[in-house]
């Protein structure tokens, strides 16, 4: 048979053509960076579990009413999504200072929010993904005023319901990225759906708890253990792969 065509190649995950026109498939890899790619690494399992807790969250998304790309999970890496096309900005909500934000305006990190902050990042690695804003993102086309209307308001609905899901584990839900394609359907319609993936690798989780990190800044900071952490995200969401850790590797079927 001949080898499934490779579409794009990402930092942590490939797309392949799909088995029917409109389709790909998204396969999570153990790749792991940070600081735009200055740092490099693996994370044994990682994709297994992406790939997992990705399915998971787009599917309580989808009962909720929120459309996503995402239509079955294949096998332990891929999952089958739709076609979509990028809006090049990367959307981030934020419940708790950290990271960039904590950089930027001298926050501790910790320190609750008064209210959900909305940013957008254009997709850029060139340019190192610069924070602008919706004056930027019409005015250069890269989303509507419909579209950007549509997306800071879905985006706080992710919010909402993604805080709620991670307290009833014990998780903070400090904060998030995420991603938005136009599907296009065949009736001309175009609809904005929420793509790409739901991760540690693109949220920060801290137990309720502890405030221990159970995200990515576990890798970008060296802090250890980074394995454990996304099994732990995985294990309280009830989604741990049948026989645990030992599952993780498992074959991959890329052919
Ligand atoms: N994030 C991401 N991809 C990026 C940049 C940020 O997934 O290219 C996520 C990150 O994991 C965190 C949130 O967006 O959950 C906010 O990140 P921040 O702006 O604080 O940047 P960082 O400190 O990670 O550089």
């Amino acid at each position: 048979m001949a080898r499934r065509r490779q579409i794009y190649e990402g930092k942590a995950k490939v797309l392949f053509e799909g088995p029917e026109p409109g389709t790909l498939v998204q396969y999570f890899k153990d790749d792991a960076t940070a600081f735009n790619n200055k740092k490099k690494g693996t994370i044994t399992g990682k994709g297994v579990l992406n790939n997992r807790i990705s399915e998971y969250l787009m599917l309580r998304l989808q009962e909720i009413g929120i459309s996503t790309h995402f239509v079955r999970r294949l096998n332990m890496r891929e999952q089958l999504v739709r076609e979509v096309e990028i809006v090049p900005i990367e959307v981030v909500v934020r419940n708790v200072a950290a990271g960039s934000l904590s950089q930027r305006f001298n926050i501790p990190e910790g320190t609750p929010l008064p209210r959900s902050v909305v940013e957008y990042y254009y997709k850029n690695d060139e340019l190192n993904d610069p924070l602008v804003s919706e004056e930027h993102i019409t005015a250069f086309g890269w989303a509507t005023i419909q579209e950007i209307d549509e997306i800071l308001n879905l985006s706080l609905r992710v919010n909402d319901f993604m805080s709620g899901l991670f307290l009833g584990i014990g998780i903070r839900l400090v904060d998030f990225k995420i991603e938005f394609g136009r599907l296009y359907h065949d009736s001309g319609d175009v609809q904005l759906v929420l793509a790409d993936e739901l991760s540690p690798d693109n949220c920060r989780l801290w137990d309720m708890k502890t405030n221990e990190k159970m995200d990515k800044d576990r890798f970008r900071r060296d802090l250890g253990n980074v394995e454990e952490a996304y099994q732990e995200v995985a294990r309280r969401l009830g989604i741990l792969p049948e026989g645990g850790p030992r599952d993780m590797k498992g074959p991959s079927t890329m052919q």
